[in-house]
């Protein structure tokens, strides 16, 4: 006779500690929306979970869909590259997750309901890791946690620290997604400033 049918999402949420979110989230097999049926990983992260920034990008993309691994692609290089010139190595300074965990399709946006079937797994991740600075990478990053603010130009809001009533304990600013910057290569310097002004704010500078 089979066992009781076991909830995934109960079991990830269940897990002691982040190393073992992060292998209940890579195994679970998570069916919660449907991004599932094209992907090739569920990419949970990048980075050390004992860091004290942790960075929100968007979406997987092709190499961390094949890879399994947040941010390992062109994109990652340059947030590599962003943090090394502020005196920070993104793979020990940052946790590094996205909004969604896996890849939407032709690298599209997640929809909104996708964004919140993922949800539980993105707060379990605030509440494991001991950050207090979050790095909200982007447009859509920011959208999905202060969608007021991103009605608006993106340029008038990253390099901004603020807080939020909904996470008390965070303060949060938003960056350009390193994507946008090998796509406008112009926007480097100012967001160059914007990691060496939040390397500062961790102390980690
Ligand atoms: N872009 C993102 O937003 N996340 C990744 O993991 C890679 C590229």
């Amino acid at each position: 006779m089979p066992g009781p049918a076991v909830d995934p999402l109960r079991t990830v949420l269940a897990a002691n500690g982040y190393p073992e979110f992060r292998e209940r989230l890579r195994r679970s097999g998570c069916a919660r929306c449907a991004l599932a049926a094209d992907r090739q990983h569920i990419v949970v992260d990048r980075g050390n979970p004992d860091a004290a920034i942790l960075a929100v990008g968007e979406a997987p993309g092709a190499s961390e869909d094949a890879a399994g691994i947040a941010f390992c692609g062109r994109a990652g290089k340059m947030l590599d590259d962003l943090f090394a010139a502020a005196g920070l190595s993104t793979d020990d300074h940052l946790l590094i997750v996205n909004v969604v965990k896996c890849r939407p399709p032709r690298n599209r946006a997640p929809h909104r309901d996708e964004a919140a079937r993922c949800r539980p797994f993105l707060e379990r991740q605030f509440a494991l890791s001991p950050a207090r600075l979050v790095a909200l990478m982007g447009a859509t990053a920011l959208s999905h946690f202060a969608p007021d603010r991103a009605k608006g130009p993106l340029g008038a809001q990253v390099g901004r620290f603020f807080r939020l009533p909904d996470w008390p304990g965070h303060e949060f600013v938003t960056l350009y997604h390193p994507a946008a910057i090998l796509y406008n290569r112009s926007l480097e310097p100012i967001a160059q400033q914007h990691v060496r002004a939040l390397a500062e704010r961790a102390g980690a500078a």
